[in-house]
């Protein structure tokens, strides 16, 4: 079967699946299409599940990413509640937990599982009843229920999740206190200029932060665990705790039928794994950027990545995948928005914004700009992104001078 006519097989019903999915139909695919998901919801956003939907500001029907008739309408099976339990290459199928219709033969199979979050390997799994993990709309819900004013919530992490739901909690009256085994918070995504301003935000609003300090074991009930122990020696009392302490990539599906995983699943600048009838895209996949070999876990990489495959199965003669890749977080009134990716920084520039309170951090790598943090500063944003798409080079000298003019560059 050629082109347009094939059948495609996506795993994982989420925000990189369902973009390939419609992307593929408004670019002319005419072949059967099945977008295949584990979880019982429609594909939905993962964002304001650590922002306004904890707070109860936004509906849950607010999340889904298209209306309940979009799929029948573009021609896209949507199969939900169903886990892919395995993948046999050699048939070109793939078997689905439950007895009817156990399995989908595929021409093009795509792996859009995303991740999950990573578990403390000191507690057991499943985890105690007050201490939770976010990835999904039932761990938020979950999480919801035992959010209210007064209790005190440990977040483990000071990542951005971790950040988005201290700030969410303080928002609804907890007593928060966030704990960073690494010597700062924001260590692994952010510089440390970016963490300051992140840590005065929230001590502002009353979270204790304690940075450089590990759990070396928990007081009370192994099933209802009512608090830390540091290795300071240190006691921190919880109600209840969430782990904000990273992703570890569903690759499982794709090692066990013998693709190349390392971290996730290997992938070249088409999407293509180690099988050229299999591609991943999203949260799962490990690819090549910027010279080294990056899993990028966004919003927009998710959509991009999923719209450039597209692209290459209907057309396959475009170019490499070569994203700008961008992101945002919300904690109390601040938004940052981060354009370009930080990795191997040299130096840091901080601006400050014509607004009070609005501040950038711009990332150079040998003179290089590279990056920039902008905390409530869309225009050092939107200047950031039109900069590096443009590959126009604002020196360090410029950025650190006040009296500079960028609209002017
Ligand atoms: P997902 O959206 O996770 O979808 C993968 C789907 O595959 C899941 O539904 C999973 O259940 C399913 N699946 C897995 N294995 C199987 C299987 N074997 N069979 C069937 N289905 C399977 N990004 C931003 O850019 N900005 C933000 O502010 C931001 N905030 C976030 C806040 C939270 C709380 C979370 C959890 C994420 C946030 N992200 C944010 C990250 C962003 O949501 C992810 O990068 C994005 O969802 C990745 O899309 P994906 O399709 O790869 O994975």
């Amino acid at each position: 079967v050629n082109g347009t006519d094939r059948s495609v097989v996506i795993v994982g019903a989420g925000q990189a699946g369902s973009a390939l999915a419609f992307r593929l139909r408004e670019i002319g695919h005419q072949g059967p299409i099945a977008l295949i998901g584990e979880e019982i919801w429609p594909p939905y956003q993962r964002p304001p599940l650590s922002k306004k939907y904890l707070t109860g500001e936004l509906e849950r029907d607010r999340l889904f990413l298209k209306p309940a008739g979009a799929y029948d309408e573009a021609g896209i099976e949507l199969v939900l509640g169903r886990p892919v339990t395995g993948i046999d290459r050699a048939a070109r199928r793939v078997l689905l937990a439950g007895v009817d219709n156990p399995e989908r033969r595929y021409d093009i199979l795509v792996l859009a599982t995303g991740g999950s979050p990573r578990l403390p390997e000191d507690l057991s799994d499943p985890l105690p009843d007050n201490i939770f993990t976010l990835r999904g709309i039932g761990d938020a819900d979950r999480m919801r229920a035992s959010f209210a004013p007064g209790r005190r919530l440990l977040v483990v992490g000071g990542g951005y999740i971790g950040l988005e739901l201290a700030a969410v909690a303080r928002l609804q009256g907890l007593e928060v206190t966030l704990i960073e085994q690494a010597p700062r918070i924001l260590g692994r995504v952010a510089c440390a200029e970016t963490a300051d301003y992140f840590r005065e935000l929230h001590t502002g609003q009353g979270v204790m932060i304690r940075e450089g300090v590990a759990i070396a074991g928990y007081r009370g009930p192994v099933q209802r665990p009512s608090a830390v122990v540091l290795a300071d020696g240190t006691e921190i009392s919880f109600d209840l705790a969430v782990f904000g302490i990273g992703l570890v990539p569903n690759d499982a599906l794709a090692s066990e039928a013998g693709l190349h995983c390392d971290g996730g699943v290997l992938v070249d600048g088409w999407g293509r794994t180690s099988d050229p009838g299999i591609f991943a895209v999203g949260d799962c996949a490990r690819l090549p950027l910027d010279g080294r070999m990056l899993r990028i876990e966004s919003v927009h990489n998710a959509i991009a990545q999923a719209e450039h495959l597209a692209d290459y199965l209907v057309q396959p003669d475009v170019s490499a995948y070569a994203p700008l890749p961008w992101f945002w977080s919300d904690q109390y009134a601040c938004k940052l928005q981060i354009a370009g990716l930080n990795l191997g920084y040299t130096s840091v520039v901080t601006r400050r914004g014509s607004k009070s309170g609005s501040l950038s951090n711009w990332y150079f790598r040998d003179g290089k700009m590279i990056a920039c943090d902008a905390m409530n500063d869309a225009r050092s944003f939107m200047l950031a992104k039109r900069w590096l798409a443009a590959d126009r080079q604002p020196t360090p000298e410029m950025m650190a001078d006040p009296a500079w003019n960028p609209a002017s560059f």
